[in-house]
């Protein structure tokens, strides 16, 4: 079984968005507890998985992880230091819910924009992005600016968000860009 509904999440983005493919190298940030990691695992197989989270990851056989708050410059460096370059970077980062819509949304998009911030960093061309969300009314400027830097970007709903109404995936597909170079 796996650690978290969340995984199923993920099985159900990558069959519809076809985005892990074996020896894949694959960054999952907010991995805790770890279900998209097992999954990442699976589908990569051969490649390597690496997860990011505030919160300890219990081990999973073949992932990396790395400790850190990803709104902290630290850990954005750590993460390039240590990754390198990423085939696909995966976020299912979300805020603590206050139960306040707009500032829950601003949040999950800040969030979102450090994800994007980390795939300019390591996402190697032509490599993909899956970043979490919640709709409101900061999320057209957040896919047009993953548009500006992917060949294409969709959305998708999975089955397993309907009960979390306002959740939804942004997929950038083909990263058009080489990954900005890194000062220590
Ligand atoms: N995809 C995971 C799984 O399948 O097990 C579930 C992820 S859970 C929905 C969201 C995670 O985002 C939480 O573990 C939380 O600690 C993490 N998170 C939220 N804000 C974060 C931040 N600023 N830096 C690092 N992790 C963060």
């Amino acid at each position: 079984g796996y650690r978290s509904r969340s995984a199923y999440k993920l099985q159900q983005i990558d069959d519809t968005a076809d985005l892990i493919a074996p020896s894949d190298t694959v960054i999952d940030l907010g991995a805790a507890p770890g279900g998209w990691l097992q999954v990442a695992a699976e589908r990569a197989d051969g490649g390597r998985v690496v997860g990011v989270d505030r919160q300890r990851i219990e081990s999973i056989d073949g992932v990396e992880t790395v400790r850190g708050d990803l709104t902290e410059e630290s850990t954005q460096a750590e993460i390039a230091e240590r990754v390198g370059k990423a085939d696909l970077v995966l976020s299912d980062m979300a805020p603590n819910m206050t139960g306040e819509y707009e500032l829950d949304h601003a949040r999950s998009i800040h969030l979102a924009r450090q994800a994007l911030d980390v795939a300019r960093t390591i996402l190697t061309p032509g490599g993909d992005l899956v970043v979490k969300a919640f709709d409101g009314r900061d999320l057209d400027d957040l896919e047009a600016d993953i548009e500006d830097e992917f060949e294409y970007v969709r959305t998708v709903r999975p089955d397993a968000s309907r009960d979390e109404s306002s959740e939804l995936f942004l997929v950038g597909k083909g990263r058009m860009t080489a990954p900005v170079a890194v000062d220590d």
